[in-house]
């Protein structure tokens, strides 16, 4: 079931109609570094391309669903975009922040928008922790399943940028609670998240893979056209309300906040909150 063709990933199909993509770097808590990136976007085009598949789940490999994005130099991550790029931005070996906005436009702003309208009903199986980044790609799913020891956290502002690249905390959280989800970094368990309409269903861990499957199931049950003009619906009300806007506005102060902390401590992030594994490598995300 599983595909040896991706670095980073899995790519499996538990029952007919149903494509799991399955993050795989438990190592390094599947933080998704460059190649995992690339690797998700072909997953998920090889599963909107395949006729047969309807319902699309995306995990982590035991134990955390995400700690989000790899800010360890090395590898790719360093070389810039070595991967065909999705976007038209250009620029990512620029300096200064001309480079910076170009890759994260590619990489994070870009790329989460292009997975959150995919044309298929998508369903983020979240165990463990779920962190900055992670919080990226469950909000680009469309339902979230949590297991009973989830929790969720964006330490982003503790690093001095203004959260993470794709904004959608006011959506997720509703404004007030999404401003304290910010403002202190707390991690938040998957029943205050299920409290506040983030997370469609909590689940003992145990049975998580198995109720995300009969719950795809049960969609896939459905006509196809109707799951891609019903989710086609779905979004194009909340970008009615303004959500592209309000996300491209964070976006450019997120990309301030980056060229603020190079001026005052040679780094994107404020090293004040980095933990001692990262600190002084001048780490490349957040
Ligand atoms: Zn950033």
């Amino acid at each position: 079931m599983a595909d040896q063709t991706y670095e980073t990933i899995l790519y499996q199909t538990p029952a007919p109609g149903i494509a799991r993509i399955v993050m795989n770097r438990p190592e390094a808590r599947n933080a998704q570094n460059l190649t995992m990136t690339y690797d998700l976007n072909a997953a998920f085009d090889r599963a909107v391309a395949d006729e047969a598949i309807k319902v699309i789940i995306v995990a982590g490999s035991d134990p955390h669903f995400s700690s989000g994005h790899d800010l360890r130099p090395g590898g790719r991550n360093q070389a810039g975009i070595d991967f065909p790029a999705l976007g038209t931005w250009g620029g990512f070996e620029e300096g200064g922040a001309h480079g910076r906005m170009a890759r994260e436009q590619e990489i994070y702003l870009q790329i989460t928008r292009r997975w959150r309208n995919l044309a298929k009903p998508t369903i983020a199986e979240i165990q463990g922790r779920c962190i900055a980044g992670g919080l990226m790609i469950a909000w680009a799913c469309d339902l979230i399943i949590a297991s009973d020891d989830a929790s969720f956290c964006d330490p982003v502002v503790t690093m001095g940028v203004c959260g993470v690249e794709w904004f959608a905390h006011p959506w997720e959280l509703g404004a007030r609670k999404a401003k304290e989800f910010l403002f202190t970094a707390d991690t938040w368990s998957s029943q205050e998240a299920h409290r506040l309409g983030m997370v469609n269903h909590v689940v003992p861990r145990a049975d998580l893979p198995a109720f995300t499957l009969a719950l795809a199931q049960k969609i896939a049950t459905k006509p196809a056209f109707a799951l891609k003009t019903t989710k086609e619906a779905v979004n194009r009300a909340t970008d009615a309300q303004g959500q592209p806007e309000a996300i491209e506005h964070a976006f450019a102060l997120h990309q301030l906040c980056h060229a603020h902390n190079q001026m005052m401590f040679g780094m994107a992030v404020d090293p004040g909150g980095l933990s001692p594994a990262v600190k002084g490598k001048a780490p490349t995300g957040g």
